[in-house]
């Protein structure tokens, strides 16, 4: 007789996280005045990024 105890198969990681950057290094920058979100530009400061629309300063948000 066999004495097989103790199997263990299947066990794996979970690979989670499967592309796609929510909070990656950019994030978003919000206007102050008209409150539009536009995505962060790296290396470049959302106080120094201006609204599209309005022309505003933006903020990080
Ligand atoms: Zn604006």
């Amino acid at each position: 007789m066999p004495n097989n105890s103790g199997g263990g198969f299947g066990r794996g990681g979970r690979r989670g996280l499967g592309g796609g950057f929510a909070r990656g290094p950019g994030g978003y920058c919000i206007c102050t005045k008209c409150g539009i979100k536009e995505p962060h530009k790296i290396a470049t400061p959302c106080q120094t990024q201006k609204c599209q629309k309005c022309g505003s300063p933006m903020t990080r948000g």
